[in-house]
């Protein structure tokens, strides 16, 4: 199989407004930094607009495009998965579809690598524009939390929006768990990685796909698959109640000796409830652990892949 001098991978979700301008700037940047040798592969994860028509139009007049059509939604990060699996460049740029990542620092993000040596160049957020206050407060505080719960230093203010080497992607290919945050699995493999700052613009079209829904979940992905803390605070926090309890019972038992118990319904209930609310949340984490084990015990395939357009040879259709 040709390896490309640069792969260029865009996961796409119902973007067919964005994709038009996506091919021409990538294009544009791909060809200021490589010339001609380079690919572009974007991945349509299930969308419901005209996205893979448009795609594989893309495809048609231009031989330096594949597009990959998935069987359904898998979700952003498996998408980006499936579009890493299949790529075939000795460097590889991950970016979003919706240009809020500028194509045209590639050319710079290539120097970096170069100068400073890396296997991986990240792009650090310095501003985003055009996005919400919610968006950028939970954002900000996700990042900040993550990183004193992870065992992995995870760069803060970073996306997925990154240039790697081969040998830094086939690392990161070599992970196999089915709940991946990428950016923290990047994090992970080590090598030389450096920071790339720059300003978040806004979308070109269209409206996050990332409702709260979806943010809640990556970030559950996020913290449990690089964290046990939570499991540890479960148990530090049931020590922290027994003690609370013991100091409860000698207070009680004084009451009892004395002749002074109390008749408190009020406060043996507040402490049933509360006992019952934390136990129930402690249950739940404990719960977020066991299901994620039994989504990896199942070992399915990360994503299925229904159509390929334009260069297919060497590439497979299952993503182990
Ligand atoms: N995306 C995807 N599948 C999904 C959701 C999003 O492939 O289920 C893609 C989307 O098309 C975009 C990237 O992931 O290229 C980031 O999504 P978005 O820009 O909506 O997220 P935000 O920038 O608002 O965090
Ligand atoms: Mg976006």
């Amino acid at each position: 199989m040709h390896r490309p001098a640069l792969s260029v991978v865009v996961p796409c979700y119902n973007e067919e407004a964005c994709l038009a301008m996506l091919h021409v700037r990538i294009t544009g940047a791909a060809r200021a930094a490589v010339g001609d040798d380079y690919e572009i592969v974007l991945v349509n994860d299930g969308s419901r607009d005209g996205s893979w028509a448009a795609m594989q139009r893309l495809a048609a007049d231009d031989p330096r495009l594949v597009a990959i059509n998935l069987s359904r939604n898998h979700g952003h990060q498996l998408a980006l998965t499936a579009g890493l699996d299949l790529c075939a460049g000795q460097h590889i740029l991950i970016i979003d579809a919706d240009l809020q990542d500028p194509p045209e620092l590639l050319a710079d993000m290539l120097a970096a690598m170069t100068d400073q040596d890396a296997d991986v160049v990240y792009a650090v957020r310095r501003r985003r524009e055009g996005e919400t206050l919610f968006k950028k407060l939970t954002a900000a505080a996700f990042y900040r939390v993550l990183d004193r719960v992870t065992d992995t230093p995870i760069p803060l203010d970073t996306g997925d929006f990154r240039l790697m080497s081969r040998r830094a992607l086939d690392a990161l290919l070599s992970l196999p768990e089915q709940a991946r945050f990428i950016r923290g699995m990047v994090a992970w493999i080590g090598f030389r990685q450096v920071p790339f700052l720059y300003d978040r613009a806004e979308r070109h079209a269209g409206e996050t796909k990332y409702p709260l829904s979806k943010m809640l979940r990556f970030a559950f992905d996020a913290v449990t698959g690089f964290s046990t803390a939570p499991l540890r605070w479960a148990s530090h926090f049931g020590l922290a109640l027994f003690f609370l309890s013991f100091l409860l019972m000698i207070y009680i038992a004084i009451g009892f000796f004395t002749g002074s118990a109390v008749q408190g319904w009020t406060s043996t209930m507040l402490v049933t409830v509360f006992l019952g609310a934390v136990q129930m949340f402690v249950l739940g984490m404990i719960g977020e652990y066991l299901g994620r084990l039994y989504v990896e015990a199942k070992r399915r395939p990360l994503y299925l892949v229904a159509d390929i357009a334009g260069p297919v040879q060497g590439r497979a259709t299952l993503g182990y």
